[in-house]
């Protein structure tokens, strides 16, 4: 057990646990003449959790540079839903009982239903006017704009009767990371059904609490600031860190935001932070050719967790493991296993990225 001091200065005993275990593999070696060689494997199970994943496979796979612009054609516009001319014609509206315009507007994004939905409520935040909008050109005003609209979107389902409680943000940027249509789009979803790693955060976060009474989130962020080799900055509101168990074979980029539960406590300043956060976290991903990523939101549902649940976002990386087949970076042990592995450490990871973070 540790001792610590908690988010309000007060000395405690930590709680959480940073279980590891190294496994070898031997193996005779024919780039080294056949010779012995022994290969370690970490095994590292989550603190919140308690699920396995492992750093194996070290470097072997690089993010794959990738010109996106060179798919900003003509051709391709003409036939995106979402471009300029197409968007208002071809993208379905909510119907006014649910939406009273239709589609919500802010900035440069538009939100619509999904033609094709996952759920009860399942929007798309369109993001840009632009087809192909790489990293670069990503801009605060575009993320504002896009985050606050989908904000806006859950406040107004929430006011409807019989609303569901849930509310999530996934992203898929760019194809290597699965999203099907390249212009970029958010996917906004209020639902009873919010998926499982949702779902068994929010459990293990209650069970955290009962056991403990402390917010998991809080400690987490205390935890890992006091440490500092998994901490990469707060900016503002936020704690920007590198997960001990990573969820993708590039690694994963969290921030927490210790204090901001529901959409409701999301407030303008609060998203400026995390607007903030990205533009500097988009910059290290641009520094390591990292181009396309998933990203989830996740929100503490109105009313319920208060005490246990802090709003928090994971930045997954995603390439392709070569550019000649383009084979997606997620095989059988992810799929199959549900395990993930990661080709680099979190510790190591973090500090290449903290200088992006800490201004
Ligand atoms: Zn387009």
């Amino acid at each position: 057990m540790l001792r610590g001091v908690n988010y309000e200065g007060e000395r405690v005993i930590i709680m959480l646990k940073f279980e590891k275990e190294v496994v070898s593999s031997s193996l005779l070696d024919p780039r080294e003449g056949f010779q012995h060689k022994t290969i370690e494997i970490e095994i590292r199970r989550d603190p919140l959790t308690g699920e396995t994943g492992r750093l194996a496979h070290l470097g072997m796979i690089k993010p794959q540079k990738e010109d996106f612009l060179a798919l900003d054609t003509q051709e391709n516009r003409n036939r995106c839903p979402f471009c300029p001319g197409n968007i208002e014609k071809v993208t379905p509206q909510y119907p006014s009982d649910i939406l009273s315009e239709g589609r919500l507007h802010q900035g440069q994004t538009t939100i619509l239903p999904n033609l094709a939905p996952y759920d009860q409520f399942s929007a798309l935040a369109v993001m840009s006017t632009a087809h192909v909008v790489p990293l670069e050109k990503m801009t605060a005003a575009l993320l504002k704009d896009a985050f606050g609209a989908a904000l806006e979107f859950f406040r107004r389902i929430i006011a409807l009767e019989n609303a569901p409680p849930y509310q999530l943000i996934v992203w898929n940027y760019m194809p290597p990371s699965g999203g099907g249509l390249i212009h970029p789009h958010l996917q906004v979803i209020s639902s009873s059904f919010p998926g499982n790693l949702y779902r068994k955060t929010l459990t293990k976060s209650k069970d955290y609490y009962r056991q403990f009474g402390q917010n998991y989130w809080r400690e987490l962020c205390t935890t890992e600031k006091k440490q500092g080799e998994r901490f990469a900055g707060q900016v503002g509101a936020g704690y920007w860190l590198t997960p001990f168990v990573p969820l993708g074979v590039l690694g994963e980029f969290m921030v927490v935001f210790p204090e901001v539960r529901s959409v409701f406590e999301l407030d303008e300043k609060t998203l400026q932070d995390f607007v903030t956060g990205m533009e500097r976290l988009f910059a290290y991903f641009r520094s390591v050719d990292i181009n396309s990523f998933n990203m989830g939101l996740f929100f503490a549902p109105v009313g319920e967790a208060d005490n246990c649940f802090s709003l928090h976002a994971r930045f997954i990386p995603r390439t392709y493991l070569n550019p000649g087949q383009k084979p997606p970076d997620t095989n059988a042990l992810q799929v199959v296993l549900q395990e993930p592995f990661t080709v680099i450490h979190p510790e190591t990871q973090c500090a290449a990225w903290k200088g992006f973070m800490e201004k």
